[in-house]
């Protein structure tokens, strides 16, 4: 890991990230409390979406929660699966201060009667009780400790390990909006969107460039960085950043939002221009394929790992992701022919959205990008393996896994 960057301007106010070692946030004191409806709007104005991966505007789940029948409750949710993310756990063990106010502010425009941090780092933990004793919340926060998988940071998930169950997704409806911890509407909202709502709270003028700023992971061969990226900041600009300039392509949004070739350079980091090329920002990492990387083999690694970490909760992903996985290794392998990436077509187009959450989804995203952007690529390793390929294709998922900063 080479550091935590910001890219805004220097001297900007309402970095999450900065340079060197100084928190842009206060540790201590009480934040003034919010006009709920006003903060709501501020929320809405300024465009604010969700930073778990899905991107949903914020102001509309704190809507649904706040408008839906019972008690609501709100979870800050630092859970990440994605091996190649880094930013939850950055935030909870650095700005914990910001997360717990973000909560505070959520739960004041909800009318939440309790709290809840869903985390599954150590050393996020303590941050965050050590900052709950130095700052105690106007609603009881507990803390509550998962185990660390691919899936356990899916909301769903999240709500039926609070209510003392696996963290394991639940078919939806009911989405926890409707009902959630307890039977209640809950709010499940990642970590950063809860401290970027602090700092819209704290800093109103300067809301947009807030809303507009992502937090992301860069990591490959190069090594890898946590950034802040302000809107419209594109691809090029975070490769050049640590070392990626090299880089022939990029796997997008953890695994969840596919590979991209050629053109990668121009796509802005933000989730309308990703979706538009066909990727998705998802929890902003991003992974880049250097000159000696194989995106066969890559591709091989990302859907083995997805089908490892399957909850085996739904059939169709057991065995979609098992049968994407197995032909995949083939592919890379030299094993393949025409009826193999034909099957490996018709799966990618038929697995996506039948499974209870997106894992299965990724798996397919990942095929089917592979045989969209990489033909020539796939069609080489036809009889014989290149030579990334003749290597190990380890199923952990050890070449995304990025150490927190
Ligand atoms: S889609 Fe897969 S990972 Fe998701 S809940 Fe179903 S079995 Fe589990």
């Amino acid at each position: 890991m080479t550091g935590v960057f910001s890219l805004l301007p220097e001297g900007r106010p309402g970095l999450l990230a900065v340079p060197g070692d100084g928190p842009s946030y206060p540790a201590a004191g009480r934040t003034p409390p919010a006009e709920p409806d006003l903060l709501l709007d501020r929320i809405a104005a300024c465009g604010l979406r969700g930073r778990g991966g899905a991107g949903f505007p914020a102001a509309v789940k704190l809507r649904a929660v706040r408008d839906a029948a019972g008690r609501p409750v709100v979870v800050a949710n630092g859970e990440e699966g994605e091996p190649g993310s880094v930013k939850d756990r950055w935030l909870l063990r650095h700005r914990p201060h910001l997360v717990l106010d973000g909560l505070r502010l959520a739960a004041s425009v909800t009318g939440a009667a309790r709290g809840y941090v869903h985390l599954s780092d150590g050393q996020a933990e303590q941050a965050v009780r050590r900052a709950l004793a130095e700052r105690p919340a106007d609603v009881p926060v507990e803390v509550v400790r998962t185990g660390h998988t691919y899936v356990a940071g899916e909301e769903t998930a999240v709500v039926r390990r609070i209510d003392g169950g696996p963290a394991l997704p639940t078919a939806k409806p009911p989405r926890p909006f409707e009902s959630g911890v307890g039977g209640q509407p809950t709010l499940v909202a990642n970590v950063e969107t809860l401290a970027r709502i602090a700092l819209i709270h704290a800093r109103p003028d300067d809301a947009a460039e807030v809303a507009g700023a992502h937090l992301v992971t860069l990591s490959g061969a190069a090594g890898a960085a946590l950034v802040e990226a302000p809107a419209g900041t594109h691809l090029k600009v975070l490769a050049d950043l640590c070392g990626h300039g090299r880089a022939e392509a990029v796997l997008l949004g953890g695994m969840f939002g596919g590979l991209h070739g050629p053109g990668w350079r121009d796509l802005p980091c933000d989730h309308d221009g990703l979706a538009a090329a066909g990727g998705a920002l998802g929890c902003g990492a991003l992974h880049f394929l250097h000159p000696e990387d194989c995106p066969v083999a890559v591709a091989a690694e990302a859907v083995t790992y997805l089908a490892a970490q399957s909850a085996r909760q739904c059939g169709v992903c057991v065995s979609g992701t098992g049968a994407l996985a197995r032909t995949l290794t083939a592919v890379a392998r030299g094993e393949a022919n025409d009826d193999t990436t034909s099957q490996l077509r018709r799966w990618s187009e038929r697995l996506p959205g039948r499974g209870a959450c997106g894992l299965l989804d990724a798996a397919a995203r990942t095929v089917a990008t592979l045989l969209t952007h990489f033909p020539d690529r796939v069609d080489a390793h036809r009889g014989s393996p290149c030579r990334a390929c003749t290597a190990p294709l380890p199923h952990d998922g050890r070449r995304f896994t990025v150490r927190v900063p």
